[in-house]
């Protein structure tokens, strides 16, 4: 095998330069933890940003995939699938929904609501087509598409990329008020992140998803919630919404709900939203195919059968606490639920991330000052109890 140091220069050589990974190279995982071509172990403190909740190769959903790979992968949606079927029911079971419409990745699935929103605006709530508007929120995330991007307030994200889509407009997040004097008898749709993954784990202050809630009936437009990162148990709820009581009108999933195994993402609604689709009005190729099915079926059923949502209340409260413990006056900031986890130091924090992974932990920092700690949800106590002595260790100063 090449080493590390030969992996990486290749593919420098010849990868495009659109991402800064860390100077790791992962050629194997287990459960919450990795190795490198020298045999080095690191524990995973980010998880593939959510999409690896499960762990790396969960032995169940490996199982299930093999199990389909050897029967039946790719059918496009001209012709019906026997697992289709049951992964609708069950994420539409999940959610609490009526309907589930399956793309591959979150950035699809969030142009889906975008898509759905707009049609639902001109065809349900009888806004002049051309005139629909969603509301989204400052330093959000929803992914890289043309459109997406035209949404963002991430400069880096976006510079260079025009003609932007229109029709957006962007509000404080967290801030209900902002909201509500934002609406317009054009308003479809307010697409918000429950809690604010790349932003840097910004958990909105108590009561505002309750009141978005409120605000989106009382004025007829969608609410929809962006869990392709929260979701699936991420935050200690199955639904980030859901520490809130709160009911989205969409639900835009995705990430862990390819069991850490392949792009699988799609939207949940009830009937009377995505019944705006008619044939030929949207889809996808490889959305809903059978191997996706498959192996998303094996992980709602996991979800639920193993508990995974109060695995990481648990776990991510004990996280919690002891990083609550480390002594260093630059850390100005620990916040989270469950096991999405952010510590904000007062300056750039490159430097603990570095040190981290020299140690055997690997966690990225994001916006500069803020470090991620989102391991897989299966982490055993053992394991955290290891990762957090590093941890604690290299953070405290
Ligand atoms: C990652 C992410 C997306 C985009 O998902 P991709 O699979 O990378 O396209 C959308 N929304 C949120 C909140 C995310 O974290």
């Amino acid at each position: 095998m090449l080493s590390s140091k030969e992996i990486i220069a290749k593919t420098e050589q010849y990868g495009t330069n659109n991402y800064h990974p860390k100077d790791v190279v992962i050629v194997k995982g287990e459960g919450a933890l990795v190795s490198d071509p020298e045999g080095k172990t690191y524990f995973d403190m980010l998880s593939a940003y959510s999409a690896l909740n499960f762990g790396h190769c969960h032995p169940e959903i490996v199982a299930a995939a093999k199990e389909q790979l050897e029967k039946l992968t790719l059918t496009s949606r001209a012709f019906h699938n026997a697992v289709l079927c049951d992964f609708c029911m069950q994420l539409a079971k999940l959610t609490g929904k009526q309907k589930v419409l399956p793309m591959n990745s979150g950035a699809e699935a969030v142009e889906t609501a975008i898509k759905t929103a707009r049609r639902w605006g001109a065809l349900v709530k009888g806004v002049p087509n051309g005139k629909q508007e969603i509301i989204v929120c400052e330093n959000n995330f929803h992914g890289r598409t043309v459109t997406i991007i035209s949404m963002s307030t991430d400069e880096n994200a976006r510079v260079g990329y025009g003609p932007y889509t229109p029709g957006f407009k962007v509000i404080k997040y967290g801030d209900a008020d902002a909201l509500a004097d934002a609406i317009t008898p054009d308003t479809v749709a307010f697409l918000v992140e429950p809690i604010q993954g790349e932003a840097g784990i910004i958990v909105p202050p108590k009561g505002y998803l309750k009141k978005v809630r409120e605000i989106c009936t009382r004025n007829n437009i969608l609410f929809i919630a962006d869990e392709v990162q929260t979701g699936f148990a991420r935050t200690g709820k199955m639904f980030a919404c859901m520490h809130e009581e709160v009911i989205p009108d969409v639900y835009v999933m995705g990430k862990a709900l390819g069991g850490g195994i392949m792009p699988v993402s799609a939207i949940s609604a009830n009937d009377d939203i995505l019944s705006i689709f008619t044939p030929g009005s949207h889809g996808s190729t490889f959305g809903g195919n059978p191997l996706a099915a498959a192996v998303g079926l094996k992980a709602i059923e996991l979800l639920v059968r193993d508990d995974y949502p109060k695995m990481a209340a648990e776990k991510g409260a004990y996280f919690i606490q002891k990083l609550r413990e480390i002594d260093n006056p630059e850390i100005i900031d620990i916040r989270g639920k469950g096991l999405l986890i952010g510590v904000e130091f007062s300056g750039p924090a490159s430097e603990y991330v570095d040190k981290l992974i020299q140690s055997g932990v690997l966690a990225k920092e994001t916006h500069e000052r803020t470090i991620r700690f989102a391991p897989p949800v299966v982490i055993t106590y053992p394991q955290m109890e290891e990762a957090l002595e590093i941890i604690c260790k290299v953070l405290t100063k």
